[in-house]
């Protein structure tokens, strides 16, 4: 019987994470709020994620090294399972305008993907400077997340719904809240308050969470829609002259993300009528191709077939992404935590590396 680790946290993070915790041995049990497939909550961010492998890690070398480690990881997995809700897209990436700073992104992405190419000026549409392209990862989210979650269960793995006040709730038999079984259909008994270590991945809920309170964490909102339009077969990034970048994801399904806003410090959990027109506005000037064949001509944002207005809270963090060990002293106890929370945009892209990083400070604390 392996040791008891215990994992706050079922997003994107904390499934990973618990997954290579399992396949390390240990005796995994998931705690969280949300788990995938409950209805979507501003809670639980990495339902709501786009979500694509594109570099945001020019100027942060642990991101970029997470970030590197994880594609290959997403490739693996399309090649073990063709059923896996994760497909290579080809992904364009355009300016109206190109700077010093736009090279260096530009000179980045080169070096994370094997076949990135920049655009010949006769590839290019109007009002574009500059151009490239490189295939990528797409992540069906909605999809992705309850694979995640199976294989987690299928592997061993135990959860558990709850809202904790603290992390130390979960180590005492005085303070631990009532744990509900997840699926609710399983008979899991609850484990023992003496896990070896607990492995935080709450997002944006270290902010707030009892033992963390991490004021460091705040929020980057992204506003976005999902369109049906399974015609797009290909990832784009725009930037408009006004720095506003407009961005096209496809899913498996067929289903679109239309984005978007990065709004910082914005903890505002609805959709905002003036963004959305916003958004559908500069996403058809970007890429008339959203709208259908018959409607592309005039160019009207009622075109549009909407499925979802969407509204997701990116866990950043001053500081970058949290990956350190520190430890909590209940009675006369001490208990290691593992952190690994604070991905910002990047969670999807980073999750794989993250998870095995977090694994390793784990083992580091057993030996
Ligand atoms: C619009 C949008 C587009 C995005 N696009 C991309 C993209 O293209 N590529 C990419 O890599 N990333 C993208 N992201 C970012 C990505 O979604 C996040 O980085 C990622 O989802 C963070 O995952 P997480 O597991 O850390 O947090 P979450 O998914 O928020 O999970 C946190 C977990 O902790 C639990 N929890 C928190 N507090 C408590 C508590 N007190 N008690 C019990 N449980 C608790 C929650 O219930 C939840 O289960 C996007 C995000 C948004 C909003």
């Amino acid at each position: 019987m392996g040791k008891d680790v215990f994992v706050v946290g079922a997003g994107v993070i904390g499934l990973s994470t618990a997954i290579r915790a399992l396949e390390a041995g240990l005796n995994v049990t998931i705690f969280a709020e949300t788990f995938p497939g409950d209805k979507k909550s501003i809670k639980y961010t990495s339902c709501w994620a786009a979500a694509n492998h594109v570099s945001v890690a020019a100027t942060n070398a642990l991101l970029h090294h997470l970030e590197r480690e994880t594609l290959p990881v997403f490739l693996g997995l399309i090649k073990e399972d063709p059923l896996v809700p994760v497909m290579v897209r080809p992904h364009r990436a355009y300016s109206q305008v190109f700077g010093s700073d736009d090279q260096k992104q530009n000179d980045h992405l080169s070096e994370c993907y094997s076949d990135f190419r920049t655009l010949k000026a006769n590839e290019l549409p109007d009002g574009v400077a500059h151009g490239a392209v490189f295939s990528t990862v797409c992540i069906d989210v909605p999809r992705y997340l309850p694979y995640l979650m199976n294989r987690f269960l299928s592997g061993g793995g135990r959860a558990f719904r709850v809202t904790l006040p603290s992390l130390s709730a979960l180590l005492s038999a005085k303070d631990r809240p009532d744990l509900v079984p997840f699926p609710p259909t399983s008979t899991n008994t609850p484990p023992s308050f003496d896990p070896v270590a607990i492995i935080n991945c709450t997002g944006i809920g270290a902010f707030s969470m009892g033992d963390v309170k991490d004021t460091n964490v705040y929020p980057t909102r992204g506003e976005v829609l999902i369109i049906r339009a399974p015609w797009i077969s290909h990832g784009l990034f725009y930037f408009f002259k006004d720095n506003h970048m407009s961005y096209i994801i496809p899913r498996q399904s067929g289903d679109v993300i239309l984005g978007g806003t990065f709004q910082v410090d914005d903890w505002h959990p609805v959709s905002r009528p003036e963004t959305i027109r916003f958004i559908k506005e500069r996403g058809i000037e970007a890429y008339p191709e959203l709208l259908p064949l018959s409607k592309r001509e005039m160019r009207n944002i009622e075109d549009l077939d909407v499925v979802e207005e969407c509204v997701g809270l990116r866990p950043t963090r001053k500081g970058g992404v949290r990956a350190e060990v520190t430890s909590l002293h209940v009675g006369a106890k001490i208990f290691p935590i593992v952190h690994n929370y604070g991905h910002g945009g990047a969670g999807y892209q980073s999750s794989w590396g993250s998870a095995r990083l977090a694994v390793e400070l784990l083992k580091s604390v057993l030996e």
